[in-house]
């Protein structure tokens, strides 16, 4: 049995600064972040898989309406909802995804169907909803993805023509617009600014590895548009043999860098360590590009990182029998 098993997760990164965060916003995220840790610490101490783990993790964050995932999840520029998951397993190399998907409730849970019951990993819009269908998975009308927050953000991108990431805009959109319809922003929205996106990784008992990642992209987004998170290799990773990665930021950026998979390859081709081979990626490579966010991984000895290069990141880990730990900003 493996003493090491561990939990780290993410829930977006960004211009997250203390001065633009309310106490009481501050103490209901590290709440949050608390509860899914523990979660996720009592599935790898009841001798569940790290991918019980994962999957148990990001559905509760899914549900959780302070994160762009399930509810909560980011507007599209239709004034729509589309959502994008993965999951990855890394003792069998076994992957699910689902991207585009309107109605069900627990992407990440449709992805771990993918997982397991299907040949194929990876599922679009209508045939992923048919898919999750025919699996028995919960669906919900949309607006249970609505929250106040998200369309407001939603109502300020919309205003500026411009499709916008999330978390950075935030405290901005957590200041109600004098008119919905026309709403002013106190400040110019940096497109690049704003993560969303929730993650985990795990390692188990048993030193096995697994991470899923889900969201709702990012605010204004384009119809049809898929980021980094659906992508094996650019938004989710797993392999026993290096580590297992979960990514949030800017998707565009991840997918070009095939970030998570680039994390485990550097281990694997250069001999380097997880805590070496993500902080290249994410603070070397990534910003070549214009690359904004960062990631969770772990790897099979239970060393974990959790490196991220923008203001803040929502996210904390957890080994077993300690107190999990939460942040937020650097
Ligand atoms: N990476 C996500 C995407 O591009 C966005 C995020 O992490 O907030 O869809």
């Amino acid at each position: 049995m493996n003493s090491n098993a561990v939990i780290a997760i993410h829930g977006g990164a960004g211009t997250i600064l203390r001065a633009s965060m309310s106490a009481s916003a501050e103490a209901e995220y590290h709440a949050a972040l608390h509860a899914v840790l523990s979660a996720g610490q009592r599935v790898l101490a009841e001798g569940g898989s790290a991918l019980d783990a994962v999957s148990e993790a990001v559905r509760l964050l899914e549900d959780c309406p302070l994160f762009n995932a399930g509810r909560g999840a980011v507007y599209t520029a239709a004034g729509t909802h589309e959502l994008d998951a993965a999951i990855m397993d890394g003792s069998t190399l076994e992957a699910g995804a689902i991207c585009c998907v309107k109605r069900v409730r627990n992407p990440v849970l449709a992805a771990r169907r993918v997982l397991e019951a299907s040949e194929h990993v990876l599922f679009t819009g209508e045939g992923a909803e048919a898919f999750a269908a025919a699996q028995g998975l919960e669906f919900v009308e949309p607006e249970y993805f609505h929250t106040e927050a998200r369309h407001r953000q939603w109502l300020l991108a919309r205003g500026q023509q411009r499709a916008m990431l999330d978390h950075d805009g935030a405290t901005l959109a957590a200041t109600p617009p004098s008119n919905d319809d026309n709403p002013t922003p106190h400040e110019p929205i940096d497109p690049n600014r704003k993560f969303g996106t929730v993650g985990a990784v795990a390692l188990d008992r048993h030193g096995h590895v697994a991470a899923a990642t889900s969201t709702g992209g990012v605010t204004n987004k384009q119809v049809g548009r898929v980021g980094d998170t659906p992508l094996i290799g650019a938004g989710c990773y797993a392999d026993d043999a290096t580590c297992a990665v979960s990514t949030t930021g800017s998707g565009e950026m991840f997918i070009r860098m095939v970030a998570a998979y680039d994390v485990a390859a550097q281990m694997a081709y250069r001999d380097v360590s997880l805590e070496e081979a993500a902080h290249d990626v994410v603070m070397n490579r990534l910003p070549k590009i214009d690359g904004r966010g960062g990631l969770v991984a772990v790897d099979a000895r239970g060393n974990f990182t959790l490196p991220f290069n923008t203001e803040g990141m929502y996210r904390g880990f957890a080994r077993l029998g300690e107190t999990p730990v939460t942040a937020i900003y650097r």
